[in-house]
C-alpha cells in the first residue's frame, strides 16, 4: 500500500519552539519547580471590567448568532473613526475588516496578495509566526536584517537591497516583537517611498501601537493616499487591552484588498466572535485610563529589567522603545558547549528554571526574548537567578 503522506506545504512548517518550551516549562511546574516563566507574548493583567460587562451583556441579550464575516457595522465604525482620530488614516467602514485576532487577518492579507513565487521582505529580527504565513500563502520570505548597533531600527537602505521584480510585499513591526524596536518616523517615510517606486504593498502591523514608552505612534499609511492605498495596516485588542483570549484583530485595507480578505475569511472562519466583538466595540470606544495604567506599569518593569539584567556580567540589554519584550544579547555567556540561543534558554531553563525563547525562532541567534508582562517580584527573581548562575 502507498505510503498516506501530509502535504510538503505543511511539511514545510516549523513546529513552534515557544510551545515545546512552554510544554517543558509547564510540565517543570507541574513537578513542583519553581520555574519563572517569560515565554509567554501577553499582558498578565485581567481584561477591565467595562469591557467584561459588555460581553457579559452581549450574551443576555442573546447576541450570540452569525454576524457579517468582517465584523458588525458598529464596531467597523468605530474602528474607522479609531483610525482616523489615532493615525490620521482614512478609512470608510467598507475598508475595515474584524477578525479572530491579528492573525488570520495578516494570513488573509498575504493570501489576498501573493502569487506563488512573490517575494516578501521581512525585517529581522521577526515575530515568529510571519516567516510560517508567508510559506502558507505560497510567497517567498526574503529576510533583511536590522543591526543591533542601530537599536534594530530597519533601514530603508536594507530594504532597498532585498527590492527584486518579484518583491510584492514588506512586512512592518512598529514597535516589534521581539525587540521592542521602534522604526522611526523618518525611516517609515523612505520605506514608503520605495514602496511607491518600486511598486509594492506594505503590511503594518501596528499590534502594539499603545505600548510605547517614547515618543508618539506613527502610522505608516498616514503619510499619503498612494501609501495609503497599497498599505494593510493591523491592529487589535489583544495587547492594548489585555484581551487576548477574546479573539479580536482588525484591518483597514483600501477597498479591493478589504473586499478580498473579507471574501477569504468568510470562507475559512465566517465572522469573529459575535460577544467579543461587542465587548472590543466597548474596549475601543469606552474609558481608556486602564490602557494607561497596564502601559505606565510595563514601563516601570522595562526600566527594572534591563538594568538588571546590564548588570550581569556577559549579558548586554538595550533598551526597547516599546512592547513589552527585552531581546538582551547573551553571545558574551556562550562557551563550552552552549554555542547558540536554543542552547542558552535551554540552560536557562535547567539551571536556573527560567523560561525565555531563543533568538533563534526570531532569526537572530545570540539573543533570547524575555517578556515582562509578567510580576515586577517575578523580574528581580530572574536577575537574582541569572547573577547567581553566571556570577
Ligand atoms: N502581531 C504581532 C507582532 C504579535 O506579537 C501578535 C501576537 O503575539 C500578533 C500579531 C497576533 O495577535 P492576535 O492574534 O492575538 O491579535
Amino acid at each position: 500500500m502507498a505510503s498516506l503522506e501530509l502535504s510538503e506545504k505543511i511539511q514545510g512548517i516549523a513546529p513552534s519552539a515557544t510551545l515545546a518550551l512552554n510544554a517543558k516549562a509547564k510540565d517543570m511546574k507541574a513537578k513542583g519547580i519553581d520555574v519563572l516563566n517569560f515565554a509567554v507574548g501577553e499582558p498578565d493583567f485581567n481584561t477591565p471590567e467595562n469591557i467584561k460587562d459588555a460581553g457579559k451583556k452581549a450574551i443576555d441579550d442573546n447576541f450570540t448568532r452569525y454576524t457579517p464575516a468582517t465584523g458588525i457595522p458598529e464596531l467597523r465604525k468605530a474602528i474607522a473613526a479609531k483610525f482616523q482620530k489615532e493615525n490620521g488614516v482614512t478609512y470608510s467602514d467598507s475598508e475595515i475588516v474584524v477578525g479572530s485576532g491579528g492573525k488570520p487577518l495578516l494570513y488573509g492579507a498575504l493570501v489576498a496578495l501573493c502569487n506563488p513565487g512573490d517575494e516578501v521582505v521581512l525585517p529581522a529580527p521577526y515575530w515568529v509566526s510571519y516567516i510560517e504565513m508567508i510559506k502558507l500563502a505560497d510567497g517567498v520570505p526574503v529576510i533583511a536584517n536590522a543591526r543591533e548597533e542601530d537599536e534594530f531600527e530597519i533601514k530603508a537602505s536594507t530594504i532597498e537591497a532585498k527590492i527584486t521584480p518579484k518583491t510584492k510585499v514588506i512586512i512592518l513591526n512598529s514597535p516589534s516583537n521581539p525587540t521592542g524596536a521602534v522604526i522611526p518616523e523618518e525611516e517609515l517615510r523612505k520605506i514608503a517611498d520605495l514602496a511607491v517606486k518600486h511598486n509594492f504593498y506594505i503590511i503594518s502591523d501596528e499590534m502594539y501601537e499603545k505600548l510605547l514608552y517614547d515618543g508618539k505612534h506613527f502610522s505608516v499609511a498616514s503619510i499619503s493616499e498612494d501609501v495609503r492605498n497599497r498599505t494593510v495596516t493591523v491592529n487589535g485588542v489583544s495587547k492594548t487591552y489585555a484581551m487576548t483570549g477574546w479573539r479580536i484583530g482588525y484591518l483597514g485595507a483600501p477597498k479591493p484588498v478589504a473586499d478580498a480578505i473579507g471574501n477569504f475569511l468568510s470562507h475559512i472562519n465566517g465572522n469573529a466572535n459575535s460577544i467579543a466583538q461587542k465587548a472590543a466595540l466597548e474596549a475601543i470606544t469606552g474609558p481608556q485610563d486602564e490602557v494607561a495604567r497596564m502601559k505606565e506599569e510595563f514601563r516601570k518593569r522595562l526600566s527594572r529589567f534591563v538594568e538588571g539584567l546590564n548588570e550581569v556580567k556577559g549579558i548586554k540589554c538595550l533598551k526597547p522603545k516599546g512592547a513589552f519584550y527585552v531581546y538582551p544579547n547573551f553571545s558574551g555567556l556562550f562557551k563550552g558547549d552552549i554555542t547558540d540561543s536554543a542552547k542558552m534558554a535551554n540552560h536557562l531553563l535547567e539551571k536556573a528554571h527560567i523560561a525565555a525563547v531563543p533568538g533563534a525562532e526570531f532569526g537572530t541567534n545570540e539573543h533570547i526574548r524575555f517578556s515582562y508582562a509578567t510580576s515586577m517580584e517575578t523580574i528581580d527573581e530572574c536577575i537574582k537567578r541569572l547573577k547567581e548562575l553566571f556570577g
